[in-house]
């Protein structure tokens, strides 16, 4: 353990439906980049099960109102970096 964390990054889904073009936010599990239409249907979902932001990677320790809550980082990873 090096004492070091990490956080993901999050998407303010309010934030995001507010704006005119989303397009490209977010990407499908293939890579694909979603349209804007997709996008607002996946920040809708997150958002009815009770999320304020989305992950924009996985995130095993998300707080769905304060986003990620970090991860310890350990010496093998730190040395990768
Ligand atoms: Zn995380």
């Amino acid at each position: 353990m090096t004492g070091k964390r990490i956080f993901h990054v999050s998407a303010d889904i309010d934030d995001f439906l507010g704006r005119p073009r989303i397009g490209g936010l977010l990407s499908h599990d293939d890579g694909r980049l979603m349209t804007d239409a997709e996008v607002r249907r996946d920040l809708a979902a997150w958002k009815v099960d009770g999320f304020a932001l989305r992950p924009l990677s996985p995130c095993d320790n998300f707080h769905p109102k304060k986003g990620c809550q970090g991860h310890p980082v350990t010496e093998q990873e730190d040395n990768q970096r």
